[in-house]
């Protein structure tokens, strides 16, 4: 058995990985391939049932507690799974989601993942950090300052303090170049 190929996208918010996990789901769809799309419960915005972008395209997306939860609920081989894709993988805990996705990768399902690589201060998100080391192959996308329009690798928080974790919408956060970022 050939291993799977994982696939890590990063990048701030709203840069767009969403979409680009979207465009890879509905890539390997057309190619009849089995999918199944997963992310982390603590990500309620929108719909819990639907991944879905900014710009309303959406596709079925099933919340998990953690792995346990996960193996669960799915069974995971390639009799009924060739890629499975996770979103928000920043969420998710480092260790056992590095373990459940190497297993994967070695009974030969592909993973295509998308997550934050950093948070508002600047400081890399352990998760998503693993998965790039892991990956075979990395997308990083940029967005862009929302002062200025140039490309923008960071994340902004509009008001200081609070949780990590915050995952707020276009209200807290924003995406801005190194000129016009600071951490908080
Ligand atoms: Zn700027």
């Amino acid at each position: 058995m050939q291993r799977g190929t994982l696939e890590t996208i990063v990048g701030a918010m709203f840069a767009g990985k969403t979409s680009e996990l979207l465009k890879k789901i509905l890539w390997v769809k057309h190619q009849q391939k089995k999918i199944l799309v997963l992310k982390p419960i603590i990500d309620n915005r929108y719909s819990e049932k639907l991944i879905s972008t900014h710009n309303n395209i959406t596709h079925e997306c099933y919340s998990i507690a953690n792995w346990t939860d996960a193996r669960k609920r799915f069974d995971f081989n390639t009799e009924n799974l060739d890629t499975l894709f996770l979103d928000e993988v920043q969420f998710m805990k480092a260790d056992e989601t590095l373990e459940n996705i190497d297993e994967l990768l070695n009974s030969g399902i592909n993973v295509v993942c998308a997550g934050l690589d950093q948070d508002s201060r600047g400081k890399p998100w352990e998760t998503s950090s693993l998965l790039l080391g892991l990956a075979d192959k990395i997308t990083k996308i940029y967005g862009f300052c929302n002062i200025c329009g140039q490309e923008a690798t960071k994340t902004y928080r509009k008001n200081k303090g609070g949780e990590r974790t915050q995952v707020g919408a276009s209200d807290v956060y924003e995406p801005r170049c190194l000129k016009h970022w600071k951490p908080q």
